[in-house]
Order: C-alpha cells, then sequence, then structure tokens
C-alpha cells in the first residue's frame, strides 16, 4: 500500500454543493431539502410570467390577461403566438392552423 497518496469517495449535494466522505450524511442531508412549488400564470400568446407569489393569484391573472388582450388591441396577436411558439420550441405561444395552408 503507497502511503503517500490516498484515494476517497466524495459525495456531494447537488443542490447545495455541501460534501462529505460519507454517503449516508449526505444522502439524510439531501431528503431535508424541500421542494419549492411555484405558481405562474402565463400569457398564452407570448409566454410572459407572472409569479403568483410576487402578485397574488388575481394579480397574476390579470397580468397575463391583460397580456394578451394588449395582443390582440395591437393586432399582432397571431404573429406574437407564432413567433413565441417557434422561439420557445413548443412551450409558450401557439401555432396557428390556417384553413387551407400558408396564404
Ligand atoms: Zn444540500
Ligand atoms: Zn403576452
Amino acid at each position: 500500500m503507497d502511503r503517500r497518496i490516498e484515494k476517497i469517495t466524495l459525495y456531494s449535494c447537488p443542490i447545495c454543493g455541501m460534501n462529505s466522505t460519507d454517503r449516508k450524511e449526505i444522502q439524510d442531508h439531501f431528503k431535508k431539502h424541500t421542494i419549492r412549488a411555484e405558481e405562474w400564470v402565463y400569457c398564452r400568446a407570448c409566454g410572459a410570467g407572472w409569479s403568483v407569489a410576487a402578485w397574488g393569484p388575481d394579480g397574476a391573472a390579470e397580468h397575463a390577461r391583460n397580456c394578451y388582450q394588449k395582443h390582440i388591441d395591437e393586432g399582432n396577436l397571431t404573429e406574437t403566438a407564432v413567433r413565441a411558439f417557434f422561439l420557445s420550441g413548443g412551450t409558450a405561444g401557439f401555432p396557428v392552423i390556417r384553413k387551407g395552408g400558408i396564404t
């Protein structure tokens, strides 16, 4: 055995980075992290979101609704939604299906 060097296995918490050579210690520590759930209300046209924690459920919904309405008022709802849809890879906005294909 080489007494000059030592090999160890370091276990680390993927959330906060705390580490230890004691696997169980880190496993127990990791379990103590609480999962955070955040509610957001999104404008389905452009994908802008408002946090319920910050604005309250009504406030967040109103902001999102106003944002959606803004696109209608500006006459660019379809444009905005389609652009957001493609830019976000489908997580925001929506595709617009035109009957008879693209004209
Ligand atoms: Zn941790
Ligand atoms: Zn919007």
